[in-house]
């Protein structure tokens, strides 16, 4: 423990960020580091508690040693800090920017005070580490001489390629897309994750031995018989991308995108890889959101940047409970409360307990969504709650596009899984056993494509423990 009065003595401090007319003029990362002397002291409010809820189930996924980092990072020990950092968690860079950070509401100090910003010092350890160039490649002493294909370059895949190519396996990664990352290219936007980031990582991931071959779909372009027979194991991570759609009058109109569509198309016109003809544009339009989870609210973030005239939010469920405290009474669960992001801040009008009755317009074109509002009752015997129309709260908004957050449901039933005649679990995700082995022997899963769609820190943890379970599976 760094200094032992450091909670008593420090008030947390967040990250700080650029002003909202600064931020929406331009697509990067916004947040401005805080320096190195007021990390040291953040990491100085660390109690090393006798039982770090921080890095147990309630906190962090992956099990980062968080009290030895921030012990490290208070004392100025930032390449110590950053070893014991790497030995848990192979991309501290993403989850440092995104990560929701369940490790801060498990923070024993969040009983009764604002908890360490883990998620920042992990941040300023990783940028460091690259900084000084001690972030290498580990390319394997020796070959074990097997094979393994991972379809899918998402965090989980490429977690799973590195310690798999660390134990000394051939691994090659297929990705459909022209560039790789999965969600963490073409979902997230920039201002979130500026894509040099993964890039930066990639020269690792290639310097270490992995082959990497973009541009290639399993089950059409090679099938997923032909992968069988030439490598030793397979590892299935192609995320959870089958979208949630709203079958409701008028969803056939035009102006009307699935959120992931939106973003993958506004994501490439950033990266310089579409031209602004071909970009689904929101200049001058009045945009609706519909969902108001996180997809949403990057949904939002985009629209901004690109010139809506104004941007609406709408979500079928309740508003969540207004956080008025700096601690968390729910300690160590993560609290389910209102979350007002950034991009929020950016501006947008949010309403809960509006449900989207219908779209209408003409030639073709969205011109009016029609909604009403609910009543969520919980008194029935369901644990789930009641969902009533409010009599008469009908009413209508010119909106020129709406974009559809509605979530994921599971993974894409596509060619690949039929051909291996995979099963899928009762979310129509991929069946996995305790070891991320599928109902095929050899051919494991790992990540949103086995879980439902989830979170990075997730998917990292899938790979990783997936990658030892092939390792076993291959030298047993
Ligand atoms: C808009 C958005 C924002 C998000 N923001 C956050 C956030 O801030 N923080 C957070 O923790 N989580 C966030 N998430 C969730 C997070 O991105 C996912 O949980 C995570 O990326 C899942 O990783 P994965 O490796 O399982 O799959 P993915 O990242 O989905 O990668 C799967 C890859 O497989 C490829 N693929 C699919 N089928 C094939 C095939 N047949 N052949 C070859 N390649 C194939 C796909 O092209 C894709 O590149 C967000 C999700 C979305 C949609």
């Amino acid at each position: 423990m760094g200094k032992i009065t450091g909670f008593l003595d420090y008030k947390r401090q967040d990250f700080k960020i650029q002003g909202v007319t600064q931020r929406i003029s331009h697509y990067h990362e916004f947040a401005v580091p805080i320096g190195e002397t007021d990390i040291a002291i953040q990491a100085a409010r660390c109690m090393d508690c006798g039982i770090p809820f921080c890095q147990s189930t309630f906190g962090c996924p992956l099990w980062n040693l968080i009290p030895e980092w921030n012990d490290l990072a208070y004392r100025g020990q930032w390449r110590e800090a950053y070893e014991r950092l790497e030995i848990t968690n192979n991309f501290p860079e993403f989850t440092g920017r995104l990560c929701p950070a369940p490790c801060e509401s498990a923070c024993t100090l969040s009983i009764n005070d604002a908890p360490v910003t883990i998620k920042q010092i992990e941040l300023a350890i990783i940028e460091k580490a690259f900084q000084e160039g001690w972030v290498v490649p580990y390319p394997p002493q020796k070959s074990t001489g097997k094979s393994v294909a991972v379809i899918g370059s998402g965090p989980a895949g490429l977690a799973a390629a590195q310690q798999l190519r660390r134990l000394g396996h051939q691994v090659t990664v297929f990705e459909k897309s022209p560039k790789i990352g999965g969600l963490l290219r073409y979902g997230i936007p920039d201002f979130k994750l500026e894509k040099r980031v993964i890039d930066r990582r990639l020269e690792q991931l290639i310097s270490e031995g992995i082959v990497f071959k973009t541009e290639v779909m399993i089950g059409e372009d090679i099938s997923a018989h032909y992968l069988k027979k030439s490598f030793d194991s397979i590892l299935i991570a192609t995320g959870a991308g089958h979208p949630r759609d709203l079958q409701i009058p008028g969803r056939n109109l035009k102006g009307i995108y699935f959120a992931q569509e939106f973003l993958t198309n506004s994501n490439l016109f950033v990266d310089g890889m579409i031209d602004g003809n071909q970009l689904i544009s929101c200049q001058d339009k009045t945009v609706l959101v519909i969902g108001g989870g996180d997809t949403g609210s990057d949904c939002v973030g985009t629209a901004n940047r690109q010139g809506a005239r104004r941007v609406f939010q709408f979500e079928i469920l309740p508003k969540p409970e207004e956080w008025k405290y700096k601690w968390n009474p729910y300690w160590p669960n993560r609290p389910d409360i209102l979350r007002t992001s950034t991009s929020h801040q950016e501006g947008c009008e949010r309403e809960w307990s509006v449900m989207t009755k219908s779209f209408s317009g003409r030639h073709g074109k969205i011109e009016k969504a029609s909604f009403s509002r609910v009543r969520w009752d919980r008194s029935g015997k369901s644990l789930q709650p009641d969902m009533q129309e409010i009599p008469d709260s009908d009413f209508e908004l010119n909106i020129d596009m709406v974009l559809l957050a509605t979530g994921f449901v599971h993974l894409v039933h596509n060619r690949l899984i039929k051909d291996l005649r995979l099963q899928f679990d009762d979310k129509k995700n991929l069946r996995v056993d305790e070891h991320f082995m599928t109902s095929v022997p050899g051919v494991f899963a790992a990540g949103d494509a086995a879980k439902g769609p989830s979170l990075i820190v997730k998917a990292i943890y899938a790979g990783r423990e997936a990658a030892k379970s092939i390792h076993n599976y291959l030298m047993c």
